[in-house]
């Protein structure tokens, strides 16, 4: 299916066009043509799977066309929340690219930097408002923001919001909003309370769901090296020297790890940087953008500061640590392999963090294959500890559904953009 059968207005299709998009992704066929039916949506999907274009495009449309009968008006008509500040800034620039020729404006609102460049641009008058929750209750109570003409209101990352203590603030924003609106409600997992306050948001909502983990995580290629701690900086100095890695996001379980890598890499003439909740919004986001742009070649993150965000044509994305949680782990290397683009996720798993990655074997249900081969290995007992971390997978393996260790391919990345087998997930009313 091609965009123009999304019927899509022409200033819209010739962004996309200028964007290199071909084919919508799943969730863009699925929800583009309900939010255009002015429905309601309760989407479950985490960014990497082509989300924001999935609630932008049609919400560029609509305003578009009433544009035309409101022409002088400035008012924000649209608003997105969005738990972080880097989500809120991709946000922003997925509006500037794909409204880049409907005249409709936008603002990016957050917190940890001086207000008066966000201020000027409401008091200039916008469209859309893209925010997160404490920096736009801030700016409410200031009466810089007046959400009175609300239309469409998008919750984005709804889970996260939760983990992250902003439920609160999103029921203060919530009940500010007109009664009469549509909303898009996205959460990459739908535990119950998130259904709860779902509930609460959209109003008789079509339900899309785009199954993210098994997907991603099949698209990308990924293997485990066991490495003791102390080795572990040796190991990634060598990978990063001796194999095609064009750019790297590295993880690390503390901020203080994230700090130790990036030292150790720079001191060893690698370019690096590091973006954790310990540095400054300023900071973060200029290491963000140079590592976007390929001026660094490494970024070592935690967990918080780096999950949803967005950068194209990730090649590796490193496990310094195994995370304790294997959800965790399927956000991680989401971030290569976006967009249908194939990636490479490699994992240093020390003796104490074998349990943590049969936790995760068990939930994606691929076995990582091993790399024996590297100048760190572990000898004697390390190694046949090493190999009791394999889970049974017999149902999985039976049905084939996942791709076996032989089948493990470095480097040759097919580099694909949305050409994979349709996905079988329902629009469901
Ligand atoms: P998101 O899930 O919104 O974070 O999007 C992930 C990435 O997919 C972004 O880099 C988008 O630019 C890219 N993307 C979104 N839709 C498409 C599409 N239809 N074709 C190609 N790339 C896309």
């Amino acid at each position: 299916m091609s965009f123009e059968k999304l019927k899509l207005i022409k200033p819209i299709q010739l962004a996309l066009s200028d964007e290199g998009y071909k084919i919508p992704t799943p969730i863009q066929r699925q929800a583009i043509p309900v939010i255009l039916e002015r429905r309601d949506i309760l989407g479950c999907a985490q960014t990497g799977t082509g989300k924001t274009a999935a609630f932008a495009i049609p919400i560029l449309q609509i305003l578009c066309e009433e544009k035309e009968e409101h022409r002088s008006k400035r008012i924000i008509k649209a608003l997105i929340v969005t738990p972080t500040r880097e989500l809120a800034i991709q946000i922003s620039e997925s509006f500037n690219a794909y409204g880049r020729h409907t005249g409709l404006t936008n603002a990016v609102i957050y917190g940890g930097v001086s207000q008066k460049a966000q201020t000027d641009k409401l008091l200039h008058g916008i469209d859309i408002l893209i925010a997160t929750p404490g920096r736009l209750l801030d700016l409410m109570q200031q009466k810089f923001v007046n959400l009175h003409h609300i239309k469409l209101f998008v919750l984005d990352e709804a889970d996260r919001m939760l983990d992250m203590g902003f439920i609160h603030d999103v029921h203060m924003i919530i009940a500010k909003l007109p009664v009469k609106r549509q909303s898009l409600f996205f959460s990459a997992t739908m535990p119950p309370e998130i259904i709860k306050l779902a509930k609460y948001i959209v109003s008789d909502p079509v339900s899309i769901d785009i199954t993210p983990e098994f997907k991603t995580v099949e698209a990308i290629k990924q293997a485990v090296y066991f490495v003791s701690k102390p080795d572990k900086k040796k190991l990634l100095y060598h990978i990063l020297r001796n194999e095609k890695v064009s750019s790297a996001l590295v993880f690390t379980r503390t901020k203080h790890g994230a700090n130790m890598v990036t030292k150790y890499l720079t001191a060893s003439k690698i370019s690096a940087d590091v973006i954790h909740s310990g540095k400054s919004q300023n900071a973060r986001q200029r290491a963000l953008n140079n590592f976007k742009s390929l001026h660094t070649k490494v970024l070592v993150a935690t967990d918080i500061a780096a999950r949803g965000i967005d950068i194209d044509k990730l090649s590796h994305v490193f496990n310094f640590d195994i995370p304790n949680i294997p959800e965790t782990y399927v956000h991680r290397i989401g971030r290569t392999g976006r967009a249908g683009l194939g990636g490479i996720a490699l994992s240093f798993c020390e003796d104490e963090e074998r349990a943590y990655l049969k936790d995760i074997i068990k939930l994606i249900k691929i076995q990582i294959p091993v790399i024996h081969d590297h100048p760190y290995k572990l000898s004697g007992e390390g190694v046949q500890r090493a190999e009791q971390h394999k889970v049974k997978l017999h149902s999985q393996e039976k049905s084939g559904t996942h791709k076996k260790s032989g089948s493990f391919g470095f480097y040759k990345s097919k580099k694909k953009r949305w050409g994979r087998k349709p996905n079988t997930n329902k629009a469901k009313t």
